[in-house]
């Protein structure tokens, strides 16, 4: 494969980059998976609230690859948190994307305000146990939910997957995770391709390279360690954002990206959003 795996707490096999598919209609998404994966993508990340792990499980049936080629992420919904409705949940995501094991079965949310995300990831043992899903974590959790969890549960998360990029650059959780064996995994990684790619520092560290921004913001990414899963739907530009394995940025680029911090969110603050 194109994509160079990271290796999991767990042992398991993660591609570095993968394909994320948020607000992507289920109508789409079985041709803007397939697309991916005839760009050489073999890792997607759907959640049960995207509506749309029918149409991506469509395109990973049509793709002809093993199963064992593609590694599929979906995540529980803040509302089925709790034992029984998230082994019921995981069901129901399961049989839509017909496929019969994940090999990344996430919490969406910690709904801190809700304190059901300890007897939720609980269920995700078993589920693990059950060899249904071949790596189990978290997403948005804060260094205290971590801890928490940590405590409490026996299987350390093996990926959290939290909102990353330059403007937002997460060093506290980065650290948490390196102390704890959790790989770090990016979204909205482009920033949701707003202003940030437009930062005269990455479109000169773009022209210098002979690269695109998003280019030189995903090998950023990659360079530190991190997953990423940027999202696209326009074929150019799903087939741009894989196309960086190919070069590499210096120390003076890196640090020029790790100065525009701004400790800025796009999306909501985990420690109260309470939606579902
Ligand atoms: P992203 O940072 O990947 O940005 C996507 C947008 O950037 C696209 O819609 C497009 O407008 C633009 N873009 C993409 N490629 C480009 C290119 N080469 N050149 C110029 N513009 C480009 O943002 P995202 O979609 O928010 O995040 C990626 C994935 O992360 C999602 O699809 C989803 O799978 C995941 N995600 C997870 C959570 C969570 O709570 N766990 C939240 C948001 C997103």
């Amino acid at each position: 494969s194109k994509v160079p795996p990271i290796i999991l707490n767990n042992g398991i096999e993660m591609p570095q980059l993968g394909y994320g598919v948020w607000q992507v209609p289920d109508d789409e998404a079985e041709r803007a998976v397939a697309t991916a994966i005839e760009a050489g993508y073999r890792s997607i990340d759907t959640a049960a609230i995207y509506g749309n792990e029918e149409g991506t499980g469509k395109a990973i049936a049509a793709s002809g690859l093993p199963r064992e080629d593609i590694f599929v992420t979906t995540k529980l919904w803040n509302s089925d948190q709790g034992y029984d409705s998230t082994l019921r949940a995981f069901d129901t995501s399961l049989s839509k994307l017909g496929v019969d094991y994940v090999d990344l079965y996430l919490i969406h949310w910690p709904l801190p305000s809700k304190d059901r995300y300890v007897d939720t990831y609980k269920a995700f043992e078993k589920i693990h146990a059950d060899g249904r899903a071949k790596a189990i974590g978290v997403s948005n959790f804060l260094p205290e939910h971590l801890d928490r969890l940590t405590d409490r549960t026996n299987v350390v998360p093996a990926v959290n997957q939290i909102e990353l990029h330059p403007h937002l650059q997460q060093h506290a959780l980065r650290e948490k995770h390196a102390e704890l064996g959790i790989a770090t995994e990016a979204w909205s990684p482009l920033g949701q391709g707003k202003g940030l790619l437009e930062v005269p520092a990455i479109v000169a560290i773009a022209r210098k390279h002979g690269r695109t921004p998003a280019q030189v913001v995903l090998r950023w990414h990659l360079q530190l360690g991190n997953v990423v899963i940027p999202k696209s739907v326009t074929p150019s530009r799903i087939k741009e954002n894989i196309e960086v394995f190919d070069f590499s940025l210096d120390d003076e680029d890196l640090a020029a990206i790790s100065a525009l911090d701004e400790d800025r969110r796009l999306g909501p603050d985990p420690a109260t959003f309470d939606l579902g």
